[in-house]
């Protein structure tokens, strides 16, 4: 997801947020909190965030559930950009589950090879596929238990699905970079992507969810950078227990 739609790239810009919802919640976190005060807390980042990255979606392109699901699990270990480079393709040839269950594995890692992992991501593409034609009519499923049942989809795919392509906001998206800013916010101390979306969902509400996850994944690639984070610009410096200015 590119952060080139984002007003402002982390700049202090967007209302003197920084200092105006910033400074009524607190100066600066640091040492222990109580749960009302985080969840506060979580609330104004959260604005910001929306202030900042207004436009922030889902950067995998798709028309429908079954498109996503088939970016979601390529997008293993793999940028966005080039998901979206190799998916026309993908789905000029093999354009609904059908197609897809019926293709021969080694065409599709010939498509799909550039996204890396790409023998397991054909099998588990195919094996996607298939238990949808053969267990759901040819539909992806929108729940969290049929999503997890199909292959190559764990929680965090579902939740992709779910939150993208149903609107339905049944969790929280944990990434690498959602889990790095959760962190460095001071929103979770887990490292597990399982236990840091527990902590997010007890401080945002559930129609927040999807959107949370996006916001959060923006930052951390126009300003919360994982080796650099550039504090000096980010809109949360007041309001991050990390922030190094
Ligand atoms: S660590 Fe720095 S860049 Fe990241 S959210 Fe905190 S203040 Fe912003």
């Amino acid at each position: 997801m590119r952060a080139s739609g984002a007003r402002g790239q982390g700049t202090n810009g967007a209302n003197g947020a920084n200092g105006a919802k910033g400074a009524k919640v607190t100066k600066r976190v640091k040492g222990r909190e109580s749960r009302k005060a985080r969840r506060e807390r979580a609330g104004v980042v959260y604005e910001l965030l929306v202030e900042e990255y207004p436009d922030a979606t889902c950067a995998l392109t798709h028309r429908n559930p079954y498109e996503l699901a088939v970016a979601t699990i390529l997008s293993a270990q793999c940028t966005d950009e080039r998901v979206n480079m190799v998916t026309p393709e993908l789905f000029r040839q093999w354009p609904e589950p059908e197609d897809l269950a019926g293709a021969r594995q080694e065409e599709l890692e010939e498509v799909i090879r550039s996204t890396g992992f790409f023998r397991n991501k054909a099998a588990n593409l195919i094996g996607m596929a298939t238990a949808v034609v053969r267990h759901h009519g040819g539909e992806i499923p929108r729940s969290m238990t049929d999503l997890k049942k199909l292959p190559g989809i764990g929680r965090k795919t579902a939740n992709v699905v779910l939150g993208n392509a149903f609107g339905v906001d049944e969790g929280i998206v944990v990434d690498t970079h959602v889990r790095r800013l959760s962190r460095r916010l001071g929103f979770t101390r887990e490292e597990n992507p399982e236990k840091v979306e527990k902590d997010l969902v007890d401080l945002f509400p559930p129609e927040r969810w999807t959107m949370l996850a996006h916001l959060l994944i923006w930052h951390g690639r126009a300003v919360c950078k994982a080796r650099t984070p550039r504090c000096e610009v980010c809109v949360l410096s007041r309001l991050c227990p990390s922030s190094s200015v």
